[in-house]
């Protein structure tokens, strides 16, 4: 997936997210979405008012068939090898993530060589927790943009929440292990005014040798109890995943906890 808020996505992008335009409607199909339900695809094109330039265009979030739609643009997607850009329309207020959309509209779209640039993005990572020597500690890391946060990335193609946060963990620490059922926790932030962006937290165990930073992903990685992450954690969201982080490691980890009856 390309992120919006990275620098090679042309301001002419950025400039046309949100912006309201009008679908003439050619063709309306169901197709199989991420939740494996059909779903309704309005294609068609781009009406302007130069008739000469015909851009493709497909409205999601109506289920109905349409004929002409005026909607939202949340998101586009290049072709690199063409060059040639479709644009994504949906109804005022609907969000759909970068992976509902691929899997959406990648049956009418060459996925391999497509770039989906979208308004709504998702990140998941996980709050990494061990407790060796008795002591529970924290994995925070420093990413590129500079600040401190758990890690996490953007959701694949074909991925899963979990799948997603257990590889970001991997690629970004090192660290091989599997999130724990019954935390999840997200929150939502806006990244330069444009991109509309979803972070979601699961919790999982990690053995401190098992760290090996990765220098392409983060600059640098702290392990920390709990009191010194709620002092150097950047925003309130992630002291608030922290908080309730813990509270669930503790409670799981009590004799009384769900995570010790061998029966669930
Ligand atoms: P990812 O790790 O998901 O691939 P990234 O490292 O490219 O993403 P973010 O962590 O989303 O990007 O950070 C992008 C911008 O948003 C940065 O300027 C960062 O400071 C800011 N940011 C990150 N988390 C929050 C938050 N919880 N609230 C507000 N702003 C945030």
């Amino acid at each position: 997936m390309t992120s919006l808020n990275k620098a090679n996505v042309n301001k002419g992008t950025k400039f046309i997210m949100g912006k309201r335009v009008t679908v003439r409607v050619t063709g309306t199909y169901k197709v199989n979405g991420e939740d494996r339900r059909k779903h309704t695809v309005n294609c068609g094109y781009i009406c302007t008012e130069n008739e000469s330039v015909e851009r493709t265009a497909f409205v999601v979030g109506v289920e109905q068939p349409l004929s002409e739609y005026t909607g939202d643009i949340i998101a586009v997607i290049k072709n690199r090898e063409t060059r040639k850009e479709s644009w994504v329309i949906a109804p005022g207020g609907f969000i759909m993530y970068e992976p509902a959309l691929a899997q959406l509209l990648g049956q009418f779209v060459d996925k391999q060589a497509c770039s989906f640039i979208c308004l709504y993005e998702k990140s998941c990572g996980a709050v990494l927790y061990t407790e060796e020597f008795d002591v529970r500690k924290f994995l925070l890391i420093k990413n590129m943009s500079g600040h401190i946060g758990f890690p996490k990335g953007h959701v694949e193609y074909g991925e899963n929440e979990r799948v997603t946060a257990e590889r970001e963990v991997w690629e970004e620490t090192g660290v091989h292990t599997k999130v724990e059922q019954g935390f999840r926790e997200f929150y939502n932030y806006s990244v330069n005014s444009f991109v509309k962006k979803q972070a979601v937290y699961f919790v999982a165990p990690f053995k401190t040798s098992d760290i090996e930073m990765n220098i392409r992903e983060i600059s640098e990685y702290l392990l920390v109890t709990f009191d010194e992450g709620m002092k150097v954690l950047n925003y309130p969201h992630d002291r608030s995943i922290l908080s309730k982080a813990d509270k669930f490691i503790t409670q799981t980890h009590s004799p009384e906890g769900s995570c010790c009856d061998e029966s669930k």
